[in-house]
């Protein structure tokens, strides 16, 4: 079957002042794919998310969305046409309750029926209605972030390093509950530093160097090149052996 692009970005440029990020990004993720891009650290990852949901603005370059541009609008409007967005550091209201932390999620008030399929995914959310999201335990509050995302009733969902600062037990029941999401028919478009995790998880991956997509493709092939590991890894040699040891046991 061939799926229809749902994400499309063409020579997509952004800078933080004069310092250029994201060097002519063109890229294409399907509808109903899991998308990962990899990276080592400050190759331009979360730049890119946060270019495609508009909280930073593409200086060149387009970004069409169901094949519509959306590179000049407000983040507000880019969530209205389906792209929600996770950010890494969460961005959980503490002195607000979980409820009210669902509630900023939702646009309108058509989409409060999103509430119970959020707890379809998160039923420890359920339980914890009126609890201040402050006092939710890490992995509870990265639930929450990933269900106040889904209030908005998204097509497209950006995560930024959801695995950040959770036992390895809880990774694998948000990246078990991802899987469904995406079957339910969510595309997914997934910035991770677990490689093995991401690769497992994913349909296709990118691989971001310098503000540059290196190399793209399904994951077995990205996971078989040795060459990327070492070059996205931005390691030598040795390094690398003892980066390489880390891929291994992920
Ligand atoms: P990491 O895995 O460490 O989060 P990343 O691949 O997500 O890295 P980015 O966070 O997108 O990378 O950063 C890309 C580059 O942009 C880095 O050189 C970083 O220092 C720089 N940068 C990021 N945010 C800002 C900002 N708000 N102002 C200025 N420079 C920034």
């Amino acid at each position: 079957m061939q799926r229809e692009t749902v994400l499309e970005l063409l020579g997509v440029e952004t800078f933080y002042g004069k310092i250029k990020v994201l060097h002519g990004i063109t890229m294409k993720v399907k509808q109903g794919q899991i998308a990962t891009i990899l990276g080592s650290n400050g190759a331009g990852k979360t730049t890119l998310l946060r270019t495609i949901s508009g909280v930073v603005e593409a200086e060149y370059g387009q970004i069409l969305f169901k094949d519509k541009r959306v590179e000049k609008l407000d983040p507000n409007k880019i969530v209205k046409s389906g792209i929600s967005h996770v950010p890494q550091e969460r961005l959980i209201f503490s002195e607000l309750s979980v409820e009210e932390n669902l509630k900023l999620g939702a646009f309108t008030q058509k989409n409060s029926h999103m509430t119970e399929k959020v707890f379809t995914y998160f039923p420890a959310l359920k339980e914890r209605l009126r609890q201040f999201a402050g006092t939710l335990s890490g992995g509870e509050q990265q639930m929450l972030a990933i269900g106040r995302a889904l209030m908005s009733k998204p097509e497209l969902l950006l995560l930024d390093e959801p695995s950040l600062g959770l036992s390895p037990m809880l990774v694998e029941e948000i990246f078990t509950i991802l899987k469904q999401m995406n079957k339910d028919g969510l595309t997914i478009l997934l910035v991770e530093q677990n490689v093995n995790l991401a690769l497992d998880l994913a349909d296709y991956a990118f691989v971001l160097k310098n503000g540059k997509i290196f190399m793209s493709g399904e994951p077995e092939s990205i996971r078989q090149e040795d060459k990327v590991r070492e070059s996205y890894l931005g390691e030598g040699k040795g390094k690398y052996m003892k980066r390489a040891k880390i891929w291994g046991q992920q």
